[in-house]
């Protein structure tokens, strides 16, 4: 299996190919294809499987097939559990976008908000939030989740851990009932199970 028989268009292609990659990882193989089908997926992915990349190469797909017109607007919501791994994530999709037309940002707390919040206002494509953070710059008004369309829970397991299940209820609140969800976990405990069900809408499952 090679990235090219995965359905990638070739600016992605390439940028991959920059990175380094050879082969796609079992969980990319498997998660790819269905997140371009735009399927939801609960995903069973521990870190270091390459499960980064399974979500983001198709995300960025997905997005610049159909561009945003005029100003740019949050059309895929990354949360993740902390502002290590959102950072990764971010770092991530910069590399994997610098062939496309896409811009993303990342917010997250325990810094300065008012960078975020200079950031959000030139408008963003995909947007990679710890959950605190997001509500408070939603509730200062700083951003709009009105127009998402594609939202990843990251590390699920761990955010439900650090006590962000009420924070997720909350945004899920915030974001368009139809939309499609990709849900990954290391664990899938009772809590994650219930989430999953209030959340994925005819999931595929993923293993890597
Ligand atoms: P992740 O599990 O997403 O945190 O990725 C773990 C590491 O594997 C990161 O450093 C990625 O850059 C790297 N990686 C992801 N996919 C591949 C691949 N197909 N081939 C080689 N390295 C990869």
């Amino acid at each position: 299996m090679s990235f090219e028989n995965l359905g990638l268009s070739s600016p992605i292609l390439q940028a991959v190919k920059e990175k380094g990659y050879i082969t796609p990882s079992p969980i990319q193989e498997k998660a790819i294809p269905l997140v371009l089908d735009r399927k939801d997926i609960l995903a069973s992915a521990q870190t270091g499987t390459g499960k980064t990349a399974g979500f983001t190469l198709p995300i960025l797909q997905i997005l610049s097939a159909t561009p945003n017109q005029g100003r740019r607007k949050i059309r895929s919501l990354i949360l993740t559990p902390t502002r290590e791994l959102a950072a990764q994530i971010y770092d991530n999709i910069k590399e994997y976008s610098v062939y496309l037309d896409i811009k993303a940002t990342v917010v997250f707390g325990g810094v300065n908000i008012n960078p975020q919040i200079s950031t959000l206002k030139n408008g963003v494509d995909i947007l990679v939030a710890t959950p605190g953070r997001l509500l408070d710059l939603h509730s200062q008004r700083a951003l709009s989740l009105a127009n998402v369309e594609i939202l990843v829970l990251d590390e699920a397991d761990r955010m439900l851990d650090m006590g962000f299940a009420k924070d997720i209820k909350r945004v899920l609140a915030l974001i368009p009932e139809r939309r499609q969800n990709l849900l990954f976990s290391a664990t899938f405990s009772l809590e994650i199970k219930q989430l999953a069900a209030g959340i994925l809408h005819d999931p595929e499952m993923v293993e890597a």
